[in-house]
């Protein structure tokens, strides 16, 4: 079966002073019809930078596409022209983020805000817009709909705010949806249960999701494969199954080691020592993650190791697995 989604050989790079550095660099995945793929490393990985490419939402000026290619169900998204891509985005491939970004405008009423999209998108009248706005509002599980319809979103509750923009996202019943930390700024019962709504419209909807993520909880329950980044880069990719019960790469074991905190989610992945290296802090040779490393030897920091498949399906950049060496003609 064909990728849904295919990202190649991905540079996005950041202006700092007049000089670009790769935020993502050199990653390459596929997402599947119907996968949940989750993206996991901390803040400043690459996570959103990567997802932000994707929906081609790069800062105009700042960030751009340097190298590689973006193929959404045969279409290459990085060619396009900004007309060809508003077609898309919204309409075939939507996101979703944390609360605190969320595109919500709080001098509109919920419905009206569904009713853009769908006007935005698809031929429809008033009358039936508002009819399927209530409809979608239903479907997320917001209960009196035609009452929430008419309010503005500081009348909801954070995850009601949640479910609404699950609703827009899926207002045109995308074919990949991008949710970036889509339950990070919600307490744990409506963390869950927002979950819980996201499962249930991808199986209902056959959509291929990405749900970025800090919260290795979160992956274990809701996704297929998993994507875990380090300093722009990926350094594993696995099914869920494999990625916790034979995780290969030093900064997968340590992220799973991070002791899970229920009140302090924010802080498991801090209870790792050191820190992402900032963009113009990174190496040019060497792993990246050398300095955090607990088994990092000499070479670590002369030789680049190469993202390679260990074994079928499970793909790891350390300079401990033969496959990460680097050889004649590969990089
Ligand atoms: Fe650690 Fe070296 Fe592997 Fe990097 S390449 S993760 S420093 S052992
Ligand atoms: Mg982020």
């Amino acid at each position: 079966e064909a990728p849904m989604l295919e990202v190649k050989n991905l540079e996005t790079a950041f202006d700092i002073d007049g000089t670009f550095y790769n935020a993502v660099d050199n990653v390459s995945f596929k997402v599947k019809p119907r996968q949940i793929v989750g993206v996991v490393g901390e803040s400043g990985c690459g996570k959103s930078v990567m997802s932000l490419s994707v929906m081609q939402l790069l800062p105009k000026g700042i960030g751009k596409i340097k190298a590689g290619e973006i193929v959404f169900d045969g279409i290459n998204l990085e060619k396009m022209t900004e007309a060809q891509i508003n077609k898309i985005r919204g309409k075939d491939i939507s996101m979703i983020f944390q609360e605190p970004m969320t595109s919500l405008n709080p001098v509109f009423t919920i419905g009206y805000q569904l009713e853009e999209v769908l006007f935005n998108h698809m031929k429809i009248s008033k009358k039936e817009a508002r009819q399927k706005s209530i409809a979608l509002l239903k479907s997320v599980g917001i209960s009196r709909p035609e009452k929430i319809v008419d309010e503005y979103p500081h009348q909801l509750s954070g995850g009601m705010r949640q479910r609404v923009m699950i609703a827009i996202a899926i207002a045109c019943q995308p074919k990949l949806l991008i949710a970036d930390e889509p339950t990070t700024a919600l307490d744990v019962t409506v963390q869950a249960q927002i979950l819980e709504l996201l499962k249930s419209i991808q199986e209902v909807n056959d959509m291929s999701v990405i749900l970025i993520t800090h919260d290795l909880g979160v992956v274990a329950e809701m996704c297929d494969e998993v994507i875990v980044m380090y300093a722009g880069k990926i350094v594993e990719r696995t099914d869920v199954e494999t990625l916790f019960y034979n995780p290969k790469h030093p900064y997968t074991t340590l992220l799973l080691g991070a002791v899970p905190k229920m009140e302090q989610e924010e802080e498991r992945l801090s209870s790792i020592q050191g820190i992402v290296p900032s963009l113009t802090n990174m190496l040019k040779v060497g792993c990246r993650f050398a300095n955090r490393c607990p088994k990092a030897m000499p070479e670590c920091l002369t030789t680049t190791p190469i993202l390679a498949e260990t074994d079928y399906g499970h793909e790891v950049a350390c300079l401990l697995y033969e496959t990460s060496k680097p050889r004649e003609g590969v990089r």
